[in-house]
């Protein structure tokens, strides 16, 4: 069999923008995936007309002009700006945290109303020096919000108390103190018209790639293909989870097609009280501002990660960052293998930030 300069596990973007920049370099590339397509979780798939985002919503965003030029190469962007709905039992929020949730919230108008508010919850509570998730929501927005907005979300998405999950996790999120629905705050945004399949088929052009490929099958029987292997595969599932398993969130989906034009009337709504099952509901048409006759769902639940599910989101909490090092330390004395990608790298990436890092490690390459 050939020999290839480098063997890519996973045809997710961060394999994608690896071939795509070692092909540049004249490199030669061989890309596995175990699924059967390209992509990794920001598949899509056409239904009925529709770009549906197989594995959950996806918003490109970014402040970094480098990478929004490098994915525009790819595709042209749509000007898609997302602004999530919260339904809260019978209310109904604007996300992300700013004026319009206030005034809905307590009937107020001005931001120094809102911030007097905030200011006198986050008296009662007393938190100066916030250490965890629960605390980091309740000094940033006060109770109210934080009992209605985040805390019963944040409890079914991560299947763990607040009190137990990092803060940065929320501050993902802006609080702000303008009528501003946009969900981020990046200089960039938008969705590839034609969608995602589309811009990874395009990096990977002209590279081989072969799918419903089992990289630990595929190695017993080729264990000399390439000079260097890139795996953007679960770390801990690479050392056989030698040390331990890594924690991971999964996310399963209800997909229905429905025979009316518009269901929800906005992209993302979330269901932010415990009683509902799922946290979220996606409507893929409103990402591409769709006019299809009919219209595609998705109920959106999680769920802990287990042997045979999809990987989606790792748990970065103190217990598992320290276990990734211990596993990362393993991985530095791996002769010729880089780990790569959200998966291999246990962190939760954005997008923007597994082609920042991709692009960091080619430019080492
Ligand atoms: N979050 C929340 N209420 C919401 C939406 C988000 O409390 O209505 C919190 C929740 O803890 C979530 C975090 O904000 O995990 C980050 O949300 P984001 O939308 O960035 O998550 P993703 O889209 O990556 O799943």
């Amino acid at each position: 069999m050939k020999k290839y300069d480098y063997l890519i596990v996973g045809a997710g973007l961060y394999g994608a923008v690896m071939a795509y920049e070692a092909k540049k370099k004249g490199k030669s590339c061989l890309v596995i995936d175990r699924r059967d397509h390209i992509a990794g979780n920001i598949y899509c798939k056409n239904v009925e007309g529709i770009n549906v985002h197989e594995y959950g919503a996806h918003i490109f965003h970014t402040s970094n002009k480098e990478v929004w030029d490098y994915i525009n190469q790819f595709a042209e962007f749509n000007n898609y700006i997302n602004s999530p709905i919260a339904v809260y039992k019978d209310e109904l929020y604007n996300l992300p945290f700013n004026m319009n949730t206030f005034s809905r919230m307590w009937g107020i108008r001005t931001p120094k109303e809102a911030q007097e508010k905030i200011a006198e919850q986050v008296a009662e509570t007393g938190i100066t020096d916030p250490q965890n998730l629960e605390e980091q929501a309740l000094s940033l927005g006060g109770r109210d919000v934080y009992e209605k907005l985040i805390k019963g979300y944040t409890e079914k998405q991560w299947g763990r108390d607040c009190r137990e999950l990092p803060a940065f996790i929320i501050r993902r999120l802006p609080f702000r103190f303008t009528y501003d629905n946009n969900y981020f705050n990046d200089r960039y945004q938008g969705i590839p018209i034609g969608g995602y399949t589309a811009v990874v088929e395009k990096m990977l052009e002209g590279t081989e790639v072969r799918t419903g490929v089992d990289f630990f099958d595929f190695r017993k029987e080729n264990p000399d293909i390439a000079d260097k292997i890139i795996f953007t595969g679960m770390i801990d599932e690479y050392f056989d989870y030698k040390l331990g398993a890594l924690e991971y969130r999964s996310v399963r989906f209800e997909t229905e097609v429905l025979d009316e034009e518009n269901y929800q009337g906005n992209a993302v709504v979330n269901y932010t009280e415990r009683e509902v099952p799922y946290t979220r509901i996606i409507e893929h048409k409103h990402f591409e501002f769709g006019k299809q006759p009919k219209t595609v769902i998705s109920r959106e639940y999680s769920s802990e990660w287990k042997v045979g599910m999809e990987p989606y989101y790792p748990v970065n909490n103190e217990q598992n960052d320290a276990l990734f090092g211990k596993y990362k330390a393993l991985a530095e004395q791996e002769q010729n293998v880089i780990f790569g990608g959200r998966l291999g790298d246990y962190k939760y990436y954005d997008m923007d930030k597994v082609i920042e890092a991709a692009l960091k490690v080619a430019e080492q390459l």
